[in-house]
Formats: structure tokens, C-alpha cells, sequence
């Protein structure tokens, strides 16, 4: 499984040299295995996806978490859209009153955007998932509902040898108490137990949380208590405050890593970073 991240960067891009590093580019991951391609989210990293030519992909699969515009924004600039030859799926939750497609057609469509769905030119075709399992080629998927403000699922995705789980936008930390220490009833650990490698939201510091909470996301340190409880063995810290320079994001981190001791390799997520698991 070869994973390529494309956009990590939450709610909004954020672009300049002060965010350079670690990208500004909003959700967005591809997973190869096969030459099968998975697309994790359509924020705007999507844009700057590009699929060699010469492997001939004739479909692609693009899995939405859920329909927050930063995962969804770079959908319409997404070339493989209006090439008549692609096979395009495009998965992701409906509402409890409206479809995939509905809600989505809400973004391509005017005034939002120039082109309606139905125009688009390639071969699409949507499917509203929910707490589902399903394959495409090589790949078993599973997705569940997890914490965060509207229908917002996590997947897990299993290839032949390896394991990625993708939480972008989570919040299991709400409630009361913090993180629920009874692992059958915490948000999204189906998904991650013993993952190779998961991504997870992890936009704030412990202080900020405090005062943000509800909105959908984790702090740093309850991503890394979350993914020690999914035994998980590599940490992507991800969905990175749009108000965060890398200069304050490698603050963050050194913070956290002085103060938290987990036997997983722990980062934070880059645009641009490449990684294999045999
Ligand atoms: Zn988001
Ligand atoms: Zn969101």
C-alpha cells in the first residue's frame, strides 16, 4: 500500500511561506495498492493530484468523510471530473432527508459552482454509504459515523498486508470527562485498532480545546490517547489549524512529545509526504 498525502490542512487553505513546510492545502490523501487508487476526501489538495498517464487508470474512487467544504472544495477542480473516459465513484454519507447527490449538488452547482453535476463528463457514479463495508479491487473499506458536527464517517482501510485508518475530523474527546476509557464506546476505535498507520485530527492544544469545544475536533493530546487505545503503530497528527504557522506547529509538537511517552511512531502530518507499507 502506497499512501501520498495531498492536503492536511483544516477548515480553510492556507497559504505563505509561514505554512510552507507542512502545507496549506485542505483534506485530501491517495492510497495505491494494485494499481488500484483510492481517494481519501476532495479538499483542495485534490487539485494537485495528478495520475500518470502511463499506468492507464481507467477508475478512481473518491471516499468522502463528509461534506464539510474543506473536504469537498477541490471536487470541482479535480481534472479526472471532465475527462469522458474515467470511471469515477464518488462515496460518502447522505443526510436523513437527502442522498449523496443531492447534497453534493448543493456545492456543483450555480451559483457555488459553473458546472452541474449531472454535466460533469465523466462516467459518475455516487453511492451514499453509512456505517457500510464494502471492496473496491484489492481494498476492503469499512466506514462508521463518528463524532463531528453532521453525518462526518471514518474509514478503515484494509489492503492486502496493511492497514490505514483515516479520521481527519474527530472528536471522541466530547463530553464531559474527556476520552471514555471503555473501548466499546468510543467514537471511531473500530476503525483504528492496530491501524499500520492512522491519520487523525488533531487541530488544537489542550488550553485551546477548552474553548472549542463541540466543534468537531481533538486536541493533540487526546489524539494520541485515542491512538494508544487503538494500539495503532504510526500517528499522522492531521487537519492542522489554518491559524497555525509551522514555526507553532513544531512547538506543538516538541510539547507533546515532551510531555506523552507512546511506544508508536508519532508526526505531523506533511503535504507532499510518501508513505509505503509492505
Ligand atoms: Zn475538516
Ligand atoms: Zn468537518
Amino acid at each position: 500500500m502506497k499512501i501520498n498525502l495531498w492536503g492536511v490542512r483544516g477548515s480553510i487553505p492556507t497559504t505563505g511561506p509561514e505554512t510552507a513546510n507542512y502545507g496549506g492545502n485542505t483534506s485530501c490523501i491517495d492510497v495505491w495498492e494494485e494499481g488500484y487508487l483510492l481517494i481519501l476526501d476532495g479538499g483542495s489538495g485534490i487539485q494537485k493530484l495528478v495520475i500518470n498517464p502511463a499506468l492507464k487508470t481507467k477508475r478512481i474512487d473518491i471516499l468522502l468523510t463528509h461534506l464539510h467544504f474543506d473536504h469537498i472544495q477541490g471536487l470541482g477542480f479535480f481534472k479526472s471530473l471532465f475527462d469522458p473516459e474515467m470511471e469515477v465513484h464518488i462515496w460518502g454519507p447522505a443526510s436523513s432527508s437527502l442522498t449523496l447527490h443531492s447534497r453534493l449538488s448543493r456545492y456543483l452547482s450555480p451559483p457555488l459552482f459553473p458546472v452541474l453535476i449531472r454535466d460533469l463528463p465523466c462516467k459518475l457514479t455516487l453511492h451514499d454509504i453509512e456505517n457500510s463495508v464494502f471492496n473496491i479491487g484489492p481494498f476492503t473499506i469499512q466506514s462508521a459515523f463518528v463524532i463531528h458536527p453532521g453525518p462526518t464517517v471514518g474509514f478503515r482501510i484494509t489492503g492486502q498486508h496493511s492497514v490505514l485508518a483515516y479520521l481527519p475530523d474527530h472528536e471522541p474527546a466530547l463530553g464531559k470527562n474527556g476520552i471514555i476509557h471503555d473501548k466499546k464506546w468510543l467514537s471511531g476505535i473500530d476503525l483504528a485498532l492496530d491501524a499500520d498507520v492512522l491519520l487523525h485530527d488533531a487541530q488544537y492544544t489542550r488550553e485551546e480545546y477548552q474553548s472549542k469545544m463541540g466543534w468537531g475536533h481533538s486536541s493533540i493530546e487526546d489524539a494520541g490517547l485515542f491512538a494508544s487505545m487503538a494500539g495503532a503503530k504510526h500517528v499522522l497528527f492531521s487537519h492542522h489549524d489554518p491559524y497555525r504557522s509551522d514555526l507553532q506547529l513544531n512547538e506543538m509538537f516538541a510539547a507533546f512529545h515532551k510531555n506523552n511517552h507512546y511506544p508508536f511512531k508519532c508526526e505531523l502530518a506533511r503535504e507532499g509526504t510518501q508513505i509505503i507499507l509492505k
